[in-house]
């Protein structure tokens, strides 16, 4: 099974409830964690994981032979993503929007363009608590995230019960880690710009298939907009996690809920029970029947 744990926008408490999700259930179940938030990973300041292999992400640019190159303009013409232009006596591509894709190369008919491998950033693997835990770090001034979450997901174990940590927002990286999970928990909070931004998960999620659970976090600091809007879409709250000075202040120490409060350990350990026993909704407006297992592999 594959749980992606993600948001409409950062801040809301979405790698709390990924990695306390992944303590809580990893001595019964065979968990792998995958901080998929390559911009900006936290979820090693809370499972503090032991790294063992670092891995380089490349994508290949082209470089052009301006000795050879004709100025035909066919791999201008060919470049979906404006990432290379013939202007004047040049050919520039521009790094940032070419996807490496090597169509320029193919369809040049002189073969003027050569492909040169460029770091986008680095995975990291090792263990955490007993279990595999993998996070990406993208380069400072890199812009294609999506890479380095494929790469992540090319290490999923298919035995294993996968946690991923999505990166905020609902843009291309985010639609990466929400791809093929079985079930999408959106963290929110009970605000107007909460609601806001779970609309726009929702659809995300929705989109792709993908069944949702909502959990509220900071509950109690708004209003009840977020029930509504859940109660309306069909969409159960699965957890509600209360605003807490207590566990503001674990959280600002990198403390995990689950190892100093134990009730919390429970109530993951229930969340997970609930999930799989099906209560959680379908794609779009549908429900589950209550007691419906969650199919193997359902919502690629
Ligand atoms: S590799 Fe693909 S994206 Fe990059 S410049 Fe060539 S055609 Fe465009
Ligand atoms: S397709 Fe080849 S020859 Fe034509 S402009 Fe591009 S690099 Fe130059």
């Amino acid at each position: 099974m594959k749980i992606t744990v993600a948001s409409g926008k950062g801040g809301t408490g979405k790698t709390t409830v990924a990695t306390n999700l992944a303590l809580a259930l990893a001595d019964d179940h065979p968990v792998q964690f995958l901080d998929c938030d390559v911009e900006e990973p936290n979820a090693h300041i809370f499972l503090k994981p032991q790294i063992g292999q670092r891995k380089s992400v490349e994508k290949l640019l082209p470089k052009v032979d301006e000795h050879l190159c004709t100025r035909c303009g066919n791999c201008a013409e060919a470049c979906e993503f404006n990432a290379i232009a013939v202007i004047g006596k040049k050919v520039l591509v521009y790094n940032d929007l070419c996807h490496g894709c090597g169509l320029c190369k193919l369809v040049c008919p002189v073969g003027a363009i050569s492909e040169i491998p460029h770091e986008l950033g680095v995975i990291e693997s090792g263990t955490a608590r007993g279990f595999p835990f993998s996070h990406g770090l993208l380069n400072i001034g890199e812009a294609m995230a999506t890479p380095l979450i494929h790469e992540l997901k090319a290490g999923i174990d298919p035995e294993a019960l996968i946690i991923l940590d999505a990166p905020p927002g609902t843009g291309c990286p985010t639609i990466a880690a929400i791809q093929g999970a079985d079930l999408a928990l959106l963290v929110t909070e009970p605000t107007p710009f909460g609601l806001h931004d779970l609309r726009a998960a929702v659809g995300v999620a929705r989109s792709l298939g993908v069944p949702i659970g909502v959990i509220i976090n900071r509950d109690g600091i708004g209003d009840d907009r977020v029930e509504r809007y859940c109660e309306e879409e069909g969409i159960p709250i699965v957890l509600k996690i209360p605003f807490d000075r207590e566990i503001a202040q674990f959280y600002s120490r990198g403390v995990s809920l689950v190892d100093v409060l134990p009730e919390w350990r429970e109530r993951f350990i229930s969340l997970y029970g609930m999930l799989t026993a099906g209560l959680v909704s379908d794609i779009p407006g549908e429900r589950r029947a209550q007691n419906a297992p969650l199919q193997e592999g359902g919502g690629k």
